[in-house]
């Protein structure tokens, strides 16, 4: 059935071009087809069905693309606090061990439901488990799903079969994923944790697969001080677990570089240890970053030098990321983008590195760009995929909104969003359903399901609670 539909909103922000004031968008079989004014729009009312009631309260804009989750994580909410960032990894790892798959699978679920209710459309995945991709697509969400691979030390694992296997689960996800809004990647998960020789099989092997990749990479000072000097904390877990480490005395970036992990269909995580020579080697790779403001932040790692991830002339493409609600801890991409201004002006103290619009252009069409979407996706223009969100700003924290840009990044919340559109299709109403029944919410999956993947989650977190590793 072709769905076609006018919504009108109290400001239309097409990230394109210029905010419209009491404007629309028509959507016609999942594709945008035009904006209008407000009196262009009722002037089609004869043809189309025009909604209005309650989206007049808000900003009609792009999904919110959060390029950097980690949803199958989500049961790890608040449960790792206060702990330095490598025992906060090292600890996350030990505490897998007693998660079940069920358990992966509802609290990626979860996270998913979180991500739709806070109006994001897309999002760029990291799982080890590979849950990610049922909870993305139970709820209907766009992006790309990365399958994570470790593989550190040499005596664990041949190349070859690290290879192999990984690609026999990509495979597989691949096959489920046709006729969803998915497409599946890769992840080695980080340099510290994927040594050389298999970083550079993987690169062989996404480059023959034409697939895209994803790396956490210059996160860390731990992980500064083991590529400059092989000291520091990771140095010293390799020396107690025997693994060899020769410091190759570079950057994260140029040690990527030369594994041949760099590329425009790469796109690096975090970056707060990126360097001003680093800039020439990702212009010259055109590799995307993803901007995790609030987990950089909370792990203690700093902020990351927005201007250098963007690049020599700012070509690079940067969206931003929440990063696991393990290091977060929400989804909440309004607060992420109120993060990214205030951190940047807060440790350059200066107003001009960032501002709203610049964030929003992020979360939107920046985070397109750095997941390669951006001809589907990123902006309410014509011929792109209608996927979009409604933000309500009449609310106590929101009146006065002066200007849409500012209103959205300096006032907003996810719990704002009225509701969420993929492909022309409404997959949430904050509306629905009534307060008390938040599954009720979410138009095209079973509540049912809901229900059971959170009493699954609060089951599997009452485990997390009892348990020492
Ligand atoms: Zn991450």
């Amino acid at each position: 059935m072709i769905t076609s539909r006018i919504i009108i909103a109290k400001w239309v922000l097409p990230m394109d071009a210029p905010p419209m004031e009491n404007g629309a968008v028509h959507i016609w079989d999942g594709k945008i087809v035009a904006l209008l004014t407000e009196a262009e729009a009722y002037a089609k009312s004869d043809k189309y069905r025009i909604d209005r009631t309650h989206y007049s309260r808000g900003i009609l804009m792009p999904g919110l693309v959060n390029v950097h989750t980690h949803l199958d994580y989500t049961l790890m909410r608040g449960l790792l606090e206060d702990i330095e960032f490598f025992p906060w990894i090292r600890e996350l790892t030990l505490r897998k061990a007693i998660v079940e798959w069920e358990d992966w699978v509802a609290s990626a679920t979860i996270g998913a439901a979180e991500a739709l209710s806070g109006g994001v459309t897309t999002i760029g995945d990291c799982t080890d488990s590979g849950a990610a991709f049922y909870g993305a697509k139970a709820l209907g969400l766009r992006g790309r799903i990365y399958q994570e691979v470790f593989g550190i030390d040499p005596n664990f694992g041949l190349v070859p079969d690290i290879v192999a296997e990984l690609s026999a689960k990509v495979e597989k996800l691949q096959a489920e994923a046709k006729g969803t809004h998915l497409s599946i990647g890769i992840s080695p998960h980080a340099p510290y944790t994927v040594r050389g020789e298999l970083l550079e099989a993987l690169a062989e092997y996404a480059r023959e697969k034409e697939l895209y990749q994803c790396i956490h990479a210059a996160e860390s000072g731990a992980e500064g001080a083991l590529f400059r000097a092989g000291t520091g904390g990771i140095a010293e877990m390799f020396a107690r677990r025997g693994i060899e480490w020769k410091a190759p005395g570079q950057s994260t970036v140029a040690y990527l570089e030369a594994r041949g992990s760099l590329s425009p269909r790469t796109m690096l995580v975090h970056g707060v240890g990126v360097s001003a020579s680093d800039r020439f080697i990702l212009s010259r790779t055109k590799t995307a970053w993803a901007h995790c403001p609030k987990s950089n932040a909370k792990l203690g790692n700093g902020v990351a030098p927005l201007s250098l991830l963007r690049g020599e002339e700012g070509q690079n493409p940067v969206g931003i990321g929440s990063d696991s609600v393990a290091s977060n801890n929400t989804l909440d991409l309004f607060e992420e983008m109120r993060f990214a201004v205030l951190m940047q002006r807060a440790s350059r103290r200066k107003i001009e590195v960032l501002n709203a619009k610049d964030v929003v252009e992020m979360a939107t069409l920046g985070g397109a760009r750095a997941l390669g979407l951006e001809a589907e996706i990123g902006s309410l223009t014509v011929g792109k995929s209608a996927d979009l969100c409604v933000v309500r700003i009449d609310d106590f924290h929101s009146i006065p909104a002066y200007d849409p840009y500012n209103a959205l990044v300096y006032a907003s919340r996810a719990s704002d969003v009225i509701s969420t559109w993929v492909e022309g299709v409404c997959l949430y109403d904050s509306d629905m359903g009534g307060r008390e029944n938040w599954e009720r919410h979410f138009l095209h999956i079973d509540p049912a399901l809901l229900t059971d993947a959170k009493a699954r989650l609060l089951e599997a977190a009452e485990r997390q609670r009892e348990w020492r590793p």
